[in-house]
């Protein structure tokens, strides 16, 4: 262990942090501009709809302001538009005037209050603008978006620039350090540099140089506005990942334009949000994309950012070591752990709870309009109104139950103070995590699970596994809390007993007990999931090279794009997804992973069937109807995946027995649930016991 010391409490010098810390490059100071940074780490940048929630500057200065005493040096906030047809979607945050700076100051205030220092992200959506109003440097529709824009003018584009450097100058008077140009995912600025969406004959659009004038022209202008003394970072699309992006060596010159024009850091940008790779979520390897930056760090002078899926200090200081780049930006995990600083300086990196990068919590809400928060740690961006605090009177509380919701619950209430004791029926704690941590490209669930086990020791939980609790031995305790969970859903079928139908539980431990053709009854989360797993090759999952290859992506950007033919994994079974509604498979998956979960199951083969009605089950497969037609799928094995029934046999004789009983996750309501919400549950009523 490095120090007990809170890092924010100590003064840096490079000889000092290399001595006393695991993560020697992660801790050493960066000058940067006129500044000298505390350490390597910056706070990216995320939308968390707090912006534009009522009180909502004041609860983001409690949001940044937790994670800056715990030791993030610098933050860069959530995008910002700097007009009004910038916003990403109709009354989105801009800043425009002194009224909408005099809001910022909270935000300005609490960082520096606690010792840090936070730029003003400033983004123009173009053509992503959810709104009619949209405009963009060519009328081309986004294909993820359905209103078309309007074509900028070459007034316009004057006004714009303008627009930015206003917004630039409105930050500094707001008392922000700095500011981040957004220039890449494929909003205003990328839309201006790549041919893709820039097809203007004027000279704004044509070669290379006027296609990237607009954006050199927002830096310069935004330097000569503010002077020296204000960090200009600006966000290269260094890998568009769309047809007819840019070629490396478009992206090179970008990058050394903005640089002559007065950026002092830039920061990493990866693909397009209508890019159809995916670039952050649980699949993707962690820090998949830090050999681009690693190019484009040698040739520049300033100083550069990496980014995407790095979420542990060994990631982070591994992609420093290598020379990837001379910063790490991470945004999620900050949501899953504020304290993750203060625990990787003081050596605890098992304490940290580990950003898995599910999307449930944060991007999704953002996309369907909810306040951001995090799947493992539900006071993220509720700060102010979740707390968990100490309690006066230590009350005895049992547990029923381990998993999420049981964790969850048993961990905070210790952390408060009580006594607790966790009873788990199992010889393992995680319940339904211990089947998601084994579906290809979920292995990052297995990090809750070590974070909780870590937790729950570090609070003194008294874990009993292969325990059956019993209402008479719960009677002893002050309060109990049932995490029972749930039990899979029974199929009522004719040859449901038949030796070729499996369970899913079964299906995702024991998978080589399933045959060459499978079909899967059920295509919610879980039927996704087993599909995933019963189609991939028993090859190490997570293999960087094969992910490369699967997605079609060409890390040396040789052809526009960084896109590269893909290759076709094989399936070692057949597999057939079935639902009886007639709607498209996986349509109630996550907004923002659905649809990479459907596209790896294309890529592998499986097939999907809706409007399925299951007649029988014999030596001869699946009977079944689709769409009124008898069918019969000669299947060697069928795997049941219907959902959940809540176990909660405890529940009324311990009411009848005046036991102050709670019950949370799945034993609570088995419809719909996910560990978001079981998680979420725990923390609550163990904050309120
Ligand atoms: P589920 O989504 O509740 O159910 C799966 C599907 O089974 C239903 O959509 C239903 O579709 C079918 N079904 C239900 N009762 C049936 C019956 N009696 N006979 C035949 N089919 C029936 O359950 P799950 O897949 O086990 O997922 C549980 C929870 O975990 C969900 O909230 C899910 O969102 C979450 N989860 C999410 C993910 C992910 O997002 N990747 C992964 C794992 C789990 P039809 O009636 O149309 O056939
Ligand atoms: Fe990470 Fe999931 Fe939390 Fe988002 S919700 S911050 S992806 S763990």
């Amino acid at each position: 262990m490095a120090t007990q010391l809170s890092y924010s409490c100590l003064n840096f010098s490079a000889s000092e942090t290399t001595t006393v810390t695991e993560y020697p490059r992660l801790f050493r100071p960066l000058d940067v501009g006129h500044l000298t940074l505390p350490n390597r780490i910056l706070m990216g940048s995320m939308h968390t709809n707090l912006e534009e929630a009522p009180n909502g500057f004041s609860r983001l200065a409690s949001f940044y302001a937790e994670r800056v005493r715990a030791g993030v040096g610098l933050i860069v906030t959530g995008g910002i538009a700097p007009n009004e047809q910038g916003a990403v979607f109709q009354g989105a945050s801009k800043l425009t005037n002194a009224v909408e700076a005099a809001r910022h100051r909270a935000v300005t205030a609490a960082v520096h209050e606690a010792g840090g220092r936070v730029c003003l992200q400033i983004l123009h959506a173009g053509r992503y603008a959810y709104s009619p109003d949209l405009v963009a440097p060519s009328a081309i529709r986004a294909p993820i978006n359905p209103y078309t824009p309007r074509e900028l003018s070459a007034d316009d584009i004057e006004t714009h620039i303008e627009d930015y450097v206003r917004c630039a100058a409105l930050a500094h008077d707001a008392g922000y350090d700095g500011v981040e140009v957004m220039g890449s995912e494929g909003y205003l600025i990328n839309q201006f540099v790549c041919r893709r969406t820039n097809h203007r004959r004027d000279e704004w659009g044509g070669d290379l140089e006027r296609r990237i004038r607009f954006p050199v022209e927002i830096v310069r202008r935004i330097r000569e506005a503010v002077g020296s003394e204000f960090l200009l970072i600006f966000r290269l699309s260094m890998i568009d990942l769309v047809e007819e992006g840019s070629t490396w060596q478009e992206v090179v010159v970008l990058g050394r334009a903005i640089e002559a024009a007065g950026a002092d850091l830039i920061n990493t940008g990866i693909g397009w949000h209508e890019a159809r790779v995916p670039t952050i979520v649980t699949s993707v390897p962690r820090a998949a994309f830090a050999e681009v930056s690693k190019r484009m760090r040698a040739e520049l002078t300033v100083p550069l950012i990496t980014t995407n899926r790095i979420n542990m200090p060994e990631v982070a200081e591994r992609v420093l070591a290598d020379g990837d780049a001379d910063m790490v930006s991470m945004a999620r995990p900050f949501l899953a752990d504020p304290d993750w600083v203060n625990k990787a300086w003081e050596g605890r990196p098992e304490e940290i709870n580990t950003c898995i990068a599910c999307n449930q919590a944060c991007l999704d809400h953002t996309f369907q309009g909810k306040l951001t928060s995090c799947l493992v740690n539900p006071r993220a961006c509720h700060e102010t109104e979740l707390e968990i605090r100490v309690v006066d009177t230590v009350r005895d509380i049992a547990v029923v139950g381990g998993g999420p919701a049981g964790m969850a619950t048993a961990m905070t209430a210790a952390q408060r103070g009580h006594r607790v004791t966790l009873f788990e029926r199992s010889s393992e704690l995680g319940g339904q995590f211990n089947y998601a941590r084994r579906i290809p490209g979920k292995e990052e669930f297995s990090e809750t699970l070590r974070y909780y086990q870590v937790m729950l020791d570090k609070y003194d939980v008294r874990v009993h596994l292969n325990r059956d609790a019993d209402v008479q031995s719960l009677k002893a305790y002050d309060a109990v809390v049932l995490a029972t969970g749930v039990r899979p859903r029974e199929l009522e079928l004719p040859g449901i007993d038949h030796p070729r139908v499996i369970r899913y539980p079964t299906a995702i431990l024991y998978p080589e007990r399933v045959g060459p053709s499978v079909a899967i009854i059920g295509a919610g989360g879980i039927g996704f999931d087993v599909a995933e797993l019963l189609s991939h090759a028993d090859r190490p999952t997570l293999d960087p090279e094969a992910w490369y290859a699967e997605w079609g992506v060409d890390l040396g950007v040789q052809n526009r794009g960084g896109l590269k033919t893909r290759s076709q994994p094989v399936s070692p079974r057949r597999v057939v997804l079935l639902q009886r509604k007639t709607s498209k498979p996986g349509k109630e998956l996550g907004t923002t992973t659905g649809w990479v979960h459907r596209t790896s199951l294309r890529h592998r083969g499986v097939e999907t069937l809706s409007g399925c009605d299951y007649q029988r089950i014999d030596d001869d497969g699946l009977h079944l109807h689709v769409e009124g037609d008898p069918r019969l799928l000669p299947v060697d094995s069928v795997v049941v995946c219907i959902g959940q029934e809540p176990v909660r046999e405890l529940y009324q004789p311990l009411v009848e027995a005046h036991v102050d009983v709670h019950m949370v996750g799945g034993a609570w309501e088995a419809t719909e649930l996910d560990a978001k919400r079981a998680i979420d549950q725990g923390t609550r009523l163990a904050a309120r016991l």
